[in-house]
């Protein structure tokens, strides 16, 4: 069974000790198995503090962050590159202290909206950069899982394809794709298909709807989506996002363009959420069954 996770942005916007002992109290209260907490800045992450909230709640974690413009690992830059690959390895060191096992999000370039092409130069750097940040993250047994987001919020990685070649170039066996239907919705041709062809390089995965608000309640074909899942034999972490105008601060706020109030009720949102990826997954293992298992003509039964 994955384990299944919530954004900590569901609950708040940052994570000082009260606001991090509210996000991991509710996540573990609804029933969720961890949280994903942001990275964007890991310094103001109180590591010792939430290890010990987790541990009482008996939550686990995992991290996501982007990199900003100015320690952007792709941008061809010496210095900016050496901003960004020290940041990678201080969410590492955070990772590891706050006993997680997954980083995930735009590890590979910066978090917004380019208004020029990547380039092979720079993508190769970038490609460098994050095997020697993976390296160090193998000695805590932590995986990097690159995000593939839609054409605003990087240059790079925009469909599930482009994710695998990324992976594939940086070739250490710690990284893998991580993949979001939000962004997937406005990118690939196929959602279906492209979660299948991710296969065994997905490592992690985001649900969500068209708007990020209540699951199911936007435009995506989620029961599809679950199916593919299930079909790509895919086992790990599948963590619920969303984002409302109630909850998040900048400079998130303002990078995704969260400007409308999709919900109010954090808890409602996620029990909510909860309920229905069990109820996806459960159908769509059954679905898998009857199309392999019980769809066979008689024979052999004498
Ligand atoms: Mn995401």
């Amino acid at each position: 069974m994955n384990k299944l996770g919530v954004h900590a942005f569901v609950w708040e916007k940052g994570w000082s000790q009260d606001e991090a002992a509210r996000a991991i109290d509710r996540s573990a209260a609804v029933g969720y198995d961890f949280i994903e907490a942001a990275a964007l800045d890991p310094s103001v992450i109180d590591a010792d503090y939430t290890r010990r909230r987790l541990e009482q709640a008996g939550l686990g974690i995992n991290f996501s962050l982007g990199l900003d413009f100015d320690e952007d690992i792709s941008s061809g830059d010496p210095e900016k590159r050496a901003r960004g690959k020290a940041k990678l390895e201080n969410a590492v060191r955070t990772c590891r202290d706050c006993g997680g096992s997954i980083i995930g999000g735009i590890l590979y370039s910066a978090f917004g909206k380019y208004t020029t092409q990547p380039t092979a130069r720079g993508i190769e750097e970038s490609a460098e950069t994050l095997r020697a940040v993976a390296e160090m993250a193998a000695q805590s047994d932590i995986t990097l899982v690159l995000e593939v987001v839609n054409r605003y919020e990087t240059n790079i990685c925009n469909t599930a394809a482009q994710g695998v070649e990324m992976a594939k170039l940086v070739g250490a066996p710690n990284v893998k794709v991580h993949l979001d239907v939000y962004h997937m919705n406005i990118e690939e041709s196929d959602i279906a298909s492209a979660i299948v062809d991710t296969g065994e390089h997905l490592g992690y995965f985001h649900t969500g709807d068209s708007h990020r608000g209540y699951l199911g309640s936007g435009s995506i074909d989620l029961t599809a989506v679950f199916r593919a899942l299930v079909r790509a034999k895919y086992r790990g972490p599948i963590t619920f996002e969303s984002f409302s105008s109630r909850v998040v601060g900048q400079p998130l706020e303002g990078i995704l363009g969260i400007w409308r109030n999709l919900w109010e009720d954090g808890e409602d949102l996620a029990s909510h959420a909860l309920m229905y990826t069990k109820a996806q997954l459960k159908a769509a293992e059954e679905a898998e069954r009857q199309a392999r298992e019980r769809s066979r003509l008689p024979l052999g039964r004498g």
